[in-house]
């Protein structure tokens, strides 16, 4: 995905809707920024179901959320993080989790890549099959800023409040790489 503007960012929302079969044997990447040198930004879910952002972080320096699972059925999943407190917040179908203290103080960089279904541990590629999203992944929405709880329980209802300034779902340009067959765009207005 291309964003609409560079990722430098000192706070943000981002949105996913998502369902998935997966089991709990093993990691999932749910959205991955990378820059040359770092996973800028990522969110996985970890094997014990908890989810995780990444700021420039390695396996071991996310912040964690136990939240109800995720699974077949779909689930809207939003993240908000603050530099200036470092107040960090999952949403799980609208409604919030405890806000915890995380990366004060960080900005994320602009210049790297936005991959949805892989997670790259280089600039860009070295990608593992067995942590990649497999399922069905939509409305992944970005602001600058951190979204009301309000705002976001709209839009986990499917109203159009607001308009992602990084990423608009309704608007994104969606590449895809990959082997042929395995990824499709599906515009699920016209799915019977
Ligand atoms: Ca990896
Ligand atoms: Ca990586």
């Amino acid at each position: 995905m291309t964003p609409k503007k560079p990722m430098n960012l000192t706070a943000f929302t981002l949105c996913i809707r998502m369902a998935t079969e997966l089991s709990r044997e093993r990691t999932i990447i749910l959205f991955a920024y990378r820059t040359q040198f770092w996973d800028e930004l990522n969110v996985w879910r970890e094997t014990d179901d908890r989810l995780g952002l990444f700021l420039a972080s390695n396996s071991r320096g996310g912040v964690f959320f136990r939240l109800p699972q995720l699974g077949a059925l779909e689930t809207h999943v939003c993240v908000t993080w603050n530099s200036s407190s470092g107040l960090t917040a999952f949403y799980m179908d609208g409604k919030k989790s405890p806000s915890k203290i995380y990366k004060k103080g960080h900005s994320v960089q602009p210049g790297g890549r936005v991959i949805i279904g892989q997670d790259p541990d280089n600039y860009v590629d070295l990608f593992d099959a067995k942590q990649s999203f497999v399922g069905e992944i939509s409305d992944i929405n970005m602001w600058d800023y951190v979204l009301c709880p309000h705002t976001i329980k709209a839009l986990y209802a499917g109203q159009r409040v607001a308009t992602g300034n990084i990423f608009d779902w309704d608007t994104a340009e969606l590449i895809i790489k990959g082997r042929p067959g395995r990824v499709e765009v599906v515009d699920n207005e016209h799915v019977a």
